[in-house]
């Protein structure tokens, strides 16, 4: 969906510049292969994003995710694990990543990221503050904060997170669904509880101290809730999972429960509501023809449980199969008219595309 028609979706001028909570972009930069060997700069028709599309879509930036795949060697792939169950499915456990691969791939996708701010003459910047990001979202331009989607690409040492804060990285993950030497994330299942293995390690306790010594944020898509509830403890900053969905409307491992999502409240922390249609749906199928209400409803429940200032979006955009009627960054607009038609002020559509975001960071990273 390259070309809106007038009338579909919100209006240009009645839209809040989107920044959004995940994407898997660099991932198909650096694996031509998966990526349909699209550029950043030229509006491709493979994947979900890239400027020109992002400009389309009213996509302001977003954390970029820097995620390594399971290495080729250990055979291990979605596919091959999946099997289905009786009202469901159920993906086998992914393997621990070599520390060696993990590093490598990492460095190989943060180089792209910096790649992309030195090509984009101006267009593109990796943001450091709150301060920043609000002024690239003013001036139009596309926000990028480097984000690590699994702890493994730090390396077992948490005291390799200050090298890499000097440099630029502002989010993290503790886990991608695998283990790690800091955690345990989620097996994907449906339906089931997030509850599926034991909490941080020693490791990875100490890891969320230094998170918040530095000023990164702490992500809480992909762990599991034991981990979930030891970074809830430890904490000082807000609880936020920058992608995922209510499990009372989709109760898959990734979703969060109501006690997770009361913890989250109570922090002033925020939700990312994910477009991965498996994490929206009720019967939590892979379908692409998936309408948009269903994306209004989880925004629905989570406003109920957590309030306006609390929610926002994290698309996943190549990482995951997202409702047909978005199809890609060029098709934000589309949601933000089904979310006005669900009874969404001005008001509280920016909050939802890009104020709660800033808010959360400010407080998180203090600067
Ligand atoms: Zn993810």
């Amino acid at each position: 969906m390259t070309s809106l028609t007038e009338g579909d979706g919100l209006a240009r001028a009645d839209r809040p510049p989107i920044f959004d909570g995940h994407n898997d972009t660099l991932l198909d930069l650096y694996l031509p292969e998966r990526g349909g060997g699209r550029t950043f700069f030229e509006c491709g028709e493979a994947g979900h994003l890239d400027l020109p599309r992002a400009r389309e879509g009213g996509f302001g930036g977003g954390f970029f995710a820097c995620w390594t795949p399971p290495d080729p060697e250990s055979g291990w792939t979605e596919e091959s694990a999946l099997s289905l169950t009786e009202d469901g499915y159920e993906v086998a456990d992914a393997p621990p990543l070599d520390p060696l691969y993990a590093r490598k791939t990492a460095n190989g996708l943060v180089k792209i990221l910096f790649e992309l701010e030195a090509e984009s003459g101006g267009q593109l910047k990796i943001v450091r503050t709150a301060q920043e990001l609000a002024s690239c979202l003013r001036e139009g331009v596309l926000a990028a904060i480097l984000h690590f989607e699994g702890a493994e690409n730090l390396g077992p040492d948490p005291g390799a997170l200050e090298g890499l804060y000097e440099a630029g990285l502002r989010s993290l993950g503790l886990v991608w669904s695998r283990p790690n030497a800091y955690g345990e994330g989620v097996p994907f299942r449906f339906p089931a509880s997030p509850d599926t293995g034991p909490g941080l390690t020693d490791a990875g306790k100490e890891l969320v101290r230094e998170c918040n010594r530095l000023g990164v944020l702490v992500d809480l898509s992909h762990l599991n809730e034991r981990g979930f509830w030891d970074v809830a403890e430890i904490s000082e900053a807000p609880l936020v999972a920058t992608h995922s969905n209510a499990h009372a409307l989709c109760p898959t491992t990734r979703n969060l429960t109501d006690r997770q999502l009361d913890a989250i409240r109570d922090s002033d922390g925020m939700v990312g509501v994910n477009f991965a249609v498996a994490f929206l749906r009720e019967d939590g199928q892979d379908e692409e023809d998936t309408p948009l209400e269903t994306v209004v409803r989880h925004v629905d429940y989570l406003v109920e449980r957590v309030g306006i200032e609390r929610v926002g979006f994290g698309s996943d955009f190549d990482g995951a199969k997202v409702p047909r009627e978005i199809g890609d960054a060029s098709g934000l607009p589309e949601l933000l008219g089904a979310l006005r038609d669900g009874g969404y002020d001005a008001e509280a559509l920016s909050k939802l595309s890009h104020e709660n975001w800033v808010r959360v960071l400010r407080r998180t990273w203090r600067r």
